[in-house]
Order: structure tokens, then sequence, then C-alpha cells
């Protein structure tokens, strides 16, 4: 059964001419379903009720269930969701004094192996379609009865390897008619897929592109990025330099600090040097660390001090605030024993 879900207002209206129906009502479902974020196709009570059968027997409307849910001291909540083939999925809620920010998971698994994260070693088993994406908004704010403003890529999977569902969901999330969350409110955080980035270039979305970069070295960072053998720091920096200048965005760059492995001032100088007159800011993680992983959290002290080496050379850097590890929530920490193999 197709998930009603999947359709951007567009491909829904297309859908609506093929089973026979008026466009219209392509935009009359879709407030049902994000506006007033409906369960059931009852409900949709403007509908004939010929109509609503018939989207019954042809669509589902992927409602999630939830497995588990653990609520941090900060007010962090973590989900597993039952996605609708028996698989589950992670998601994150994040109460900031700005609003209620989402971390979204892009695939059931990762391929990409980044040995920080706890993600790694989750067998890789399919990408999410752009409903099962877009259902981990609604399925919080249906819990929560808040609304989300921000939303990150940046839960379980790569992003850029769901590319078309990804962007595909994007437009669901953005769109007036839809969960109507601005773009500039909407972040894809990516390990560094080269290709995909010279594509998001082309597409006209003013979303935040963020760079898990993590090291200024090819040996540093495959060391803790088997992505970078196939994309080296040179290709990646040249595609980010592409991008800033066709969309005049500013990039993020992520940058996990690892005790003793990529935390000292030559790491910070290398840094400045690689990311020198880039439109860009650096987010600087403390890393959590993981189950078995091999990297330390650096001392707060040398956070700092690499946080202040950036500023005082012209990088605007930040530290993240760190929410949710009570629960293994925070970044990095979403993991294999919370997931049905
Ligand atoms: S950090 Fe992201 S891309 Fe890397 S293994 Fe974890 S989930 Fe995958």
């Amino acid at each position: 059964m197709k998930n009603i879900k999947d359709y951007n207002l567009e491909e829904l209206k297309q859908e609506m001419q093929e089973i026979g129906e008026k466009p219209f009502r392509a935009e009359q479902i879709f407030k049902w379903i994000y506006q007033e974020k409906v369960k059931t196709f009852d409900e949709m009570t403007n509908l004939s009720l010929e109509l609503r059968k018939k989207l019954e027997e042809k669509y589902t409307l992927c409602n999630y269930n939830i497995q588990r849910k653990q609520e941090s001291k900060d007010g962090t909540i973590k989900y597993l969701f039952d996605v609708l083939d028996g698989n589950a999925i992670e998601t994150v809620l994040m109460r900031y004094h700005h609003g209620n920010s989402i971390c979204v998971s892009s695939q059931i698994g990762c391929k990409m192996g980044c040995k920080f994260c706890a993600s790694t070693g989750i067998n890789f088993i399919r990408s999410l379609t752009s409903g099962e994406i877009v259902e981990q908004i609604i399925a919080v704010e249906q819990d929560t009865g808040e609304k989300i403003s921000n939303v990150v890529f940046m839960g379980i999977g790569e992003p850029f390897d769901n590319y078309d569902n990804v962007v595909n969901a994007i437009k669901i999330i953005n769109h007036p008619k839809g969960l109507n969350i601005g773009a500039r409110h909407i972040s894809i955080s990516t390990s560094g897929l080269v290709p995909k980035i010279y594509q998001l270039a082309e597409e006209n979305i003013q979303c935040t592109l963020s760079i898990s970069l993590h090291a200024t070295d090819n040996e540093k960072r495959s060391s803790m990025m088997p992505v970078n053998d196939a994309y080296p720091i040179e290709e990646l920096m040249k595609a980010c330099k592409d991008y800033i200048k066709k969309t005049n965005r500013r990039i993020s760059f992520e940058y996990a600090l690892a005790k003793d492995n990529n935390d000292n001032l030559e790491d910070a100088k290398q840094l400045v040097k690689l990311l020198k007159g880039m439109l860009c800011h650096v987010n600087l993680i403390p890393i959590n660390k993981i189950e078995n992983g091999k990297y330390d959290k650096s001392s707060n002290e040398n956070i700092m001090k690499f946080r202040d080496y950036l500023n005082d050379h012209g990088i605007v850097a930040t530290i993240r605030r760190e929410l949710g590890s009570d629960i293994d929530a925070a970044c990095g920490q979403l993991r294999r024993k919370e997931l049905r193999d």
C-alpha cells in the first residue's frame, strides 16, 4: 500500500488526477495531514465518504507506534518508533530556548562506518522514504502537542546516501501547506559525499549544509571516517567552496573533539588554515564516548582553548551544548542496542 505522506503537494495533485479526483483534493488532504495532524482518513470530514473510503483502500497514513520513549533531565526526549515493516528508528526531540528542534533519522542503519559514532556497525537495512522521514516530526508533535521549529538531519543514516527522499521530505517539511518549517531552520549533515554537495548546490533549497569534518589531514580523517578514502579533504573543500559560491550560504563544519587525537592547538592551527576566507562556522562537539569506542572526550579546558584559538584567528566557532547524554541521545550516541536486527 502506498504511503500518502511520500508525496509532495505537486505529486499528490497528480496522484489525485490519476485516481479520478480533482487536484484541489490534494490541498485538502495536505491540510488534514500536516496542519490538523489527523491519524485516519475518516477524520478528513470535508471529503466525501466515498473519497475517504477510496483513500483508505489505496493508501496508508503511516502512523508510527512509540516502542520506547526516554526523557532526559534536560527535557530531551528520545523516541524509538516502529516503522510499518517491523524495523525501528530513533528520533530525538531537543528543547532549546529558541524553540524545539528535532533530530531525524534518514536510514535504517548506516553504511559510512564513522569510528566515533554509535550507529557504526548497525547493519544497513534500507533508506527511509520521504513519508517515513516526515512522519518522525508529525509523531513527535502529536505526542507532545508542541510545535517543532527546527529540523536537523543528524540521526541515524547518511542523508546524502538517500538524497532524493531527503530532498523530497524537505519539500514537504518546508511547504507552507505542509509542515511549514522555514528552510533556514532545516539542516542536513553529511559525512562528505562530494557529488551530492554539488547536486544540492543546484537545488533551490535554502537549508543549512553541515559537513562532518573532524580532522584536517587525510590520514587522520580517514582513520575516523572511511568515507575520506573515497572523497579526500581537497575534493571535499573544493565542493564546499563551489556550494558557497553558488548559494551564498554559510556552511557549518562539525568538528568532534577527541582527546589526544584532534584536539590540540596544532590541530586548531591547521583548521584555521583550511577554512580561512570561507563563509563558514565551526561547531565544536565534545565527543561522546561510546561503548567499545577508541575515542575519549577532550577536557573542558582543551575544548575552550580550541574554540578561543579559532575565534581569535577569524573563524567563528561555538561549542555545541550537550543535550540528552544521560539517555544516550546526544550526538553520535544513537545506538545499535536500541534497534531490532
Ligand atoms: S556519523 Fe552519521 S554518517 Fe557517520 S556512521 Fe554515524 S550515522 Fe553514519
